[in-house]
């Protein structure tokens, strides 16, 4: 009899993991982290910033310098590759050239010394499962972006993994394809239930995959949320300006985070104060972007002029602007409510 397994245990749980490649500062440094079963999870960050390495990690191509990974609650911290239960994808998929779709998808049980009869059977179920069945005998180049994906997956679960690892798996592709492939992506792991973590530096990427967005910033995590959450109430400054979408500011609360679609353009009032939710700026910028106007703006008040934080971006929608235009060099009053300011962490 086996016994039901807790509810609660997370897919992947990491401890105080810790890389150091030399003697200067980790590349992973004590991260703590939860996934949940069958989630989505995107580790996100700027080009350096430990995501490669953490995901290597957990696949077991590169070693643990201190703290554990546990995969359903088994520490697999120190087992070999091959033995952990995760399975990796890499960018551009990297598929044999040479091998039949079928033959790439079986490739890993070759390598076990699986006979060809029984390694054909179960590559080829998979290649059903992923609707590619009937190209089985394709090569890659023979096969659609799309098309290759789905090869690259089947590839990826013949090992049956329970967690699958992708590093930047659509960075190399041109923009339509990725945005296709990225839906695709997020449509077979539904409906394969797997919980996927996923390396990107593409915070829009991030938003559209994750159930589950993990901020990193030189070795260290800034924020994990939901999307929506870590859009909208990023806990630090370097998360708003990452993110995008937002102006760091400092008034007289404190420095905070505005969205910059939740900031209006008023004309100037008469004797206009400054306060923490409003103030005076010239307009230095105005650009068209179809749905909407952003504009570009510098402080005017006298109250923060001297803040470094002068740089102010507002997005108006196309036809506010179209109703109340503003010039360049033009002064205006901005404005927000009150709970459209965040405090932000320096
Ligand atoms: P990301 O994937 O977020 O771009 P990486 O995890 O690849 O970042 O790298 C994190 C840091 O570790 C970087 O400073 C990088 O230069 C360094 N690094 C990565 N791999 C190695 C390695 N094999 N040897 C030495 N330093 C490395
Ligand atoms: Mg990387």
């Amino acid at each position: 009899m086996t016994l039901p397994e807790a509810p609660t245990s997370p897919a992947i749980e990491l401890i105080a993991l810790t890389k150091r490649y030399g003697t200067g500062a980790p590349a992973v440094d004590s991260i703590n982290l939860r996934i949940e079963r069958g989630s989505y999870c995107c580790l996100l960050g700027p080009s350096g910033c430990g995501k490669s390495t953490t995901l290597r990690m957990i696949a077991g191509h590169e070693s643990a310098t201190s703290g554990d990974i546990l995969l359903e609650n088994r520490n697999i911290t120190d087992l070999p590759a091959a033995s952990r239960g995760t399975a990796m994808m890499f960018q551009s998929f990297a598929l044999f050239p040479h091998l039949s779709a079928l033959d790439n998808v079986a490739f890993s049980l070759k390598m076990k010394g699986v006979d060809k009869a029984q390694r054909h059977a179960r590559a080829g179920e998979l290649l059903e499962r992923v609707a590619m069945g009937h190209l089985a005998e394709r090569k890659p180049s023979e096969l659609s972006g799309g098309q290759q994906q789905r090869v690259a997956l089947a590839r990826a679960l013949i090992t049956q993994p329970r967690v699958l690892l992708l590093d930047e798996p659509l960075s190399a592709l041109d923009p339509f394809l990725r945005i296709q492939m990225r839906a695709e992506l997020r449509r077979w792991q539904k409906e394969l239930g797997l919980t996927f973590i996923h390396v990107t530096h593409s915070q829009e990427e991030a938003m559209a995959l994750a159930d589950t967005m993990v901020v990193m910033n030189h070795g260290l995590i800034e924020q994990v949320g939901p999307p929506h959450t870590v859009y909208n109430r990023p806990v630090s400054e370097f998360v708003a300006r990452f993110m995008g979408g937002h102006n760091v500011m400092d008034t007289p609360a404190g420095k905070v985070g505005v969205r910059t679609d939740q900031i209006a353009v008023l004309p100037l009032a008469q004797a206009a104060t400054e306060s923490a939710t409003n103030r005076r700026a010239v307009i230095t910028d105005v650009e068209y972007q179809g749905t909407y106007v952003l504009l570009g703006l510098q402080n005017a008040g006298a109250a923060i002029s001297a803040s470094t934080t002068a740089e102010i971006s507002v997005m108006v929608s196309e036809a506010a602007f179209a109703a109340q235009p503003f010039a360049l060099g033009e002064e205006v009053q901005l404005a927000w409510a009150p709970d459209a300011a965040h405090a932000l962490a320096a």
